[in-house]
């Protein structure tokens, strides 16, 4: 969901991409976002484009002809990331789990270890399964070798803690759809002291020329030198989400996610459905119920559209069929969004022969009295 502000921000009338007032956006942007993302990185920006730019941006970069890319399986995205790997001549090398698992520390460690990567890649937030990724054995074990890691927090981005300084992550991105509340156009990244020295060594010319971050830098950075040119109105909405996000805070935008999720699991589970993801790798922003016996997600998901215009997902790939995708994140995450949408999930199960054992509703406004 897109707060009104964000929608007002978008409308104000925009200036040239040279101009000085907005690279005082653009500066404004780097400081909130490096808040966000747990940094201390200057080289800290949005790049034209969705998440997945922001994602061909950290593999095009650090990766080349003959590189070894080492991606931690477990997702549809960290797929993506194999496919942007191998589409820039990486030899591309995955430790696969079945989707909705975490890797352990000793199995992403000795993987690392046995490989010996020049970059490591993977998922904080698998959008995919709901499954959320530790990453510090990761880094830790990357550095080890000289690897880079290249962490995908695209959902993870404002909805939970990144840390990705404390984690030791070299080079993450983002988009502006998902945690941060805007329309999707920007791909926030933020890239390491230690990854900019290897941008700044690498002899060979970058296949890509938008997504070469060197040349960005030399737009946003010192020089201003025009590079493409920016979507402003998208600089707009995005200083303004992460303005309302330093507003609230991020340890209570935290507390926030976590809490309407709780609740929802909580009248999930109450109302007889399971859930897919162990509880301690759950996700907040993106809830993953299995899909009953005897029902199909489709009937569900349409109840819900056709009624009140209530949008949820189905799994796919190896999921299609046996989950649903629930994303309660950003203005969304709220009581009354939790409530209502127990409370038509409850009627559709219904209506498509699965009457829940008990009010998830009910089970959910007790969770939140609690
Ligand atoms: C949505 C998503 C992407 C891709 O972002 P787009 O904005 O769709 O390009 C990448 N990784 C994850 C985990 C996502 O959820």
């Amino acid at each position: 969901m897109v707060e009104p502000r964000v929608y007002a921000a978008m409308a104000q009338p925009i200036v040239g991409h040279l101009d000085p007032y907005f690279f005082q956006i653009s500066e404004e942007i780097r400081g909130l976002l490096a808040t966000a993302f747990g940094t201390s990185n200057q080289f800290t920006m949005a790049i034209s484009g969705t998440g997945s730019a922001g994602m061909e941006a950290c593999v095009s970069n650090f990766v080349e002809d003959g590189s070894k890319m080492a991606v931690l399986a477990n997702g549809f995205f960290c797929d993506r990331l194999s496919e942007l790997g191998r589409r820039q001549g990486a030899n591309v090398v995955r430790l696969e789990k079945p989707w909705g698992e975490v890797f352990s520390d000793g199995e992403a460690r000795d993987f690392i270890k046995r490989e010996k990567p020049n970059v490591v890649a993977y998922v904080m937030a698998e959008t995919s399964t709901g499954v959320k990724q530790p990453g510090k054995a990761i880094c830790e074990a990357a550095h080890e070798v000289g690897a880079l890691v290249v962490a995908d927090c695209v959902t993870a981005l404002g909805t939970m803690p990144c840390n990705i300084d404390e984690t030791g992550i070299d080079a993450a991105y983002s988009c502006t759809q998902k945690g941060l509340g805007a329309p999707p156009g920007l791909a926030p990244v933020s890239i390491s002291p230690r990854a900019l020295e290897t941008l700044r060594g690498r002899t060979t010319s970058h296949k890509s020329w938008y997504f070469d971050l060197k040349l960005l830098d030399e737009y946003y950075g010192s020089s201003h030198r025009y590079h493409h040119t920016a979507p402003i109105s998208m600089f707009y909405a995005l200083r303004e989400a992460l303005e309302i996000i330093r507003e609230e805070g991020l340890p209570a935008r935290f507390a926030r996610h976590e809490r309407n999720h709780k609740a929802f699991v909580a009248g999930l589970e109450a109302m007889g459905l399971r859930m897919f993801v162990a509880p301690e790798h759950r996700m907040w922003a993106l809830n993953t119920p299995c899909v009953p016996e005897g029902v199909t997600d489709l009937a569900i998901r349409k109840r819900l559209m056709e009624g009140d215009g209530i949008e949820i997902l189905g799994g796919f790939g190896p999921l299609a069929g046996k989950v649903f995708r629930i994303g309660i994140m950003g203005a969304g995450s709220r009581e009354e969004n939790v409530l209502l949408l127990l409370d038509r999930m409850e009627s559709a199960l219904r209506a498509e022969g699965f009457p829940p054992r008990s009010s998830g509703v009910e089970a959910a406004r007790a969770f939140y009295s609690a």
